[in-house]
C-alpha cells in the first residue's frame, strides 16, 4: 500500500503554484475577516463562547445518558435509529436500507461524516447513482476530488477551473465563468436529480436530547428540497453532535454562521422531528473512533467542535498549503488534533503543520484548546515513536544545548562567527526550504547575555 505522504511534503507540491498559493492564503484570510466582523458585532460574544463550551462539556461529560434520551424520543417521534460503531456498519446500515426499499437513485447534503465513512464510494461501486448537491460538492463531485475545506469544500478552485469543470459536465459555453450563469446551470441540472431521487441523505448538525428532534444548517436549501421530494431521510450523525435542549439551541446557532462565513446566521436551518406521513426517516448514530477520542483526556474537548472551519480560515498553514496537505477528512488545525486519533501512524506529520501561534483557538466559537493540544500530540508522537528519526534527533540536540549554559553560549557564539564569515550559499541554498523567501536579520557582533552583562550597570 502507498505511504501517505506528510503533511510537508504534500504541502510542497501545492506550493508549486506560487500564484495559487498566494490566492488561497487571501481568499481565506477575507473570510476570516468577515468572520472577525460578525463576531465584533455581538457584544456577548465571549459570553457566548463560554455558554457554548460549558453546554459542550456537560454533553461530553453525559453523552452515555443524553444519547439514551435522544434516543429513546427518535424512536417515539417515529424515526428508526440505528447505532454503527464504524464506518463500515455504517455504510452497511445505508446499504441496507437502500435495498429493503428498493431505492438506487439518491441525492445527499453536504456531510463531513459520510465523507469520513467514504460512503459515496461504497455506494457507487455497487451501482447505486450517488449526487451530493451542495454546489462546492457537486462541483468536486465531478471533478474527481474530495473536499479541500469542510464548509466551502471547492475552495482551492477559481472561477475558470469550475467554468470548465461545468462546461465538460454540464455542457455550458466554453469558457464562461460568471457565477451567476454557472449557479443557474447547476440549479436546473440538480433540480432533475432532486425529482428523480427516491432517498435524500443528509448529515446532522445538532441532534437534540430532549426533542429526538434534529437541525440540518445549509446555504442552498439542498437538504430541503431532497428530503421533502424523496420517500426516505436517512440523517448521519456522530454521537458527539448532540446538545441537551432546544433551548441550547440558539447559543449555537448566532455562534456557527458567524465563525464559519460571517454571516448572521445559514440561509436555511431546517429542524426535523419526524418522518411526514407515508414517508420513512432513520438516522445513523456513529461513532467511528469518537469514543476512543472521549477517553483521551488531553484530547476529548477536541469532540466539541461544531465544523464551522474558523480555525481553518485563520491558520496560517492551512492557508498556504490547502486542504489537500492534510490528507484527511478534516484539514486544518482541527483535522490536526482529531486524526491522530483515528490513526496515529499515517497522520502523525499533522500535529507538526502548525506555528502553535494559537489563532485556531482565538477563533474556536466552542473554546476548544486547539494549539495546546496540537502540542501535546506532538509530545506522543516523539515519545511513541512515529515521528521521523531526523527530527528526533534535532530535537534531543537541541534540548541538550539548551539545557546546559556553558554549551548554549559556546554553540551561539560558533554560529555567530561562522555565520558572518560563510559564502552566501552556506545558507540559502536547496535544502534550507525556509531561507527561501527569507532572510536572516543581520548576524550581531554578540549575544545579549553579553550585552546585558556590559550594560546593565548603565
Ligand atoms: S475546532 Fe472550533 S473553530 Fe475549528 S471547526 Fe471546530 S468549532 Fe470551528
Amino acid at each position: 500500500m502507498k505511504a501517505t505522504p506528510t503533511h510537508a511534503a504534500a504541502a510542497e507540491e501545492f506550493l508549486k503554484d506560487e500564484e495559487r498559493s498566494h490566492w488561497h492564503d487571501d481568499t481565506l484570510w477575507h473570510v476570516r475577516s468577515k468572520r472577525d466582523v460578525a463576531a465584533q458585532k455581538i457584544p456577548e460574544w465571549e459570553s457566548l463562547r463560554t455558554t457554548a463550551s460549558q453546554i459542550k462539556d456537560n454533553v461530553l461529560s453525559n453523552l452515555d445518558q443524553l444519547l439514551l434520551q435522544f434516543e429513546k424520543n427518535a424512536i417515539e417521534n417515529g424515526i428508526e435509529v440505528l447505532w454503527a460503531k464504524d464506518a463500515d456498519e455504517h455504510n452497511q446500515h445505508v446499504l441496507r436500507i437502500l435495498e429493503e426499499n428498493q431505492v438506487k437513485n439518491l441525492v445527499k447534503s453536504k456531510s463531513i461524516l459520510t465523507e469520513e465513512c467514504g460512503l459515496n464510494h461504497f455506494l457507487e461501486d455497487k451501482g447505486y447513482d450517488v449526487v451530493d448537491t451542495d454546489l462546492g460538492e457537486r462541483i468536486i463531485q465531478f471533478n474527481k476530488q474530495v473536499p479541500s475545506h469542510i464548509v466551502m469544500p471547492a475552495i482551492h478552485l477559481k472561477k475558470k477551473e469550475i467554468g470548465d469543470i461545468f462546461h465538460e459536465h454540464l455542457g455550458t459555453d466554453a469558457g464562461a465563468d460568471d457565477p451567476a450563469y454557472l449557479t443557474e446551470a447547476a440549479r436546473q441540472h440538480l433540480r432533475q436529480k432532486f425529482i428523480q431521487a427516491k432517498a435524500a441523505i443528509t448529515g446532522v448538525n445538532f441532534g437534540i436530547a430532549e426533542t429526538g428532534g434534529f437541525v440540518v444548517c445549509t446555504n442552498e436549501g439542498n437538504a430541503d428540497m431532497g428530503t421533502h421530494l424523496a420517500d426516505l431521510h436517512i440523517a448521519c450523525m456522530g454521537i458527539e453532535k448532540l446538545i441537551p435542549r432546544a433551548a441550547d439551541l440558539g447559543v449555537f446557532l448566532r455562534l456557527l454562521a458567524r465563525s464559519a462565513t460571517g454571516q448572521s446566521i445559514t440561509n436555511y436551518t431546517s429542524h426535523f422531528h419526524r418522518p411526514r406521513p407515508g414517508k420513512k426517516m432513520y438516522l445513523i448514530l456513529v461513532d467511528n473512533g469518537r469514543t476512543n477520542q472521549l477517553g483521551r483526556e488531553d484530547f476529548r474537548n477536541s469532540l466539541k467542535c461544531i465544523r464551522c472551519g474558523a480555525c481553518m480560515n485563520t491558520c496560517p498553514i492551512y492557508r498556504r498549503s490547502s486542504g489537500f496537505s492534510y490528507g484527511s477528512t478534516v484539514p486544518g488545525p482541527i483535522g490536526s488534533i482529531l486524526s491522530p486519533g483515528m490513526d496515529l501512524k499515517k497522520h502523525s506529520s499533522l500535529p507538526f503543520a502548525s506555528t502553535l501561534c494559537g489563532s485556531c483557538t482565538d477563533v474556536c466559537p466552542v473554546k476548544i484548546n486547539i494549539h495546546e493540544q496540537l502540542y501535546k500530540w506532538r509530545q506522543v508522537i516523539t515519545k511513541e515513536g512515529p515521528s521521523q528519526p531526523s527530527k528526533k534527533w534535532a530535537m534531543r540536540f537541541g534540548g541538550n544545548v539548551m539545557s546546559k549554559p556553558k554549551l548554549f553560549d559556546m554553540m551561539g557564539n560558533l554560529a555567530r562567527k561562522s555565520l558572518s564569515i560563510s559564502p552566501r550559499g552556506f545558507v540559502y541554498n536547496s535544502f534550507n526550504a525556509w531561507g527561501k523567501h527569507r532572510e536572516l536579520p543581520e548576524v550581531p557582533k554578540e549575544s545579549f547575555k553579553e550585552w546585558y552583562r556590559k550594560n546593565r550597570k548603565q
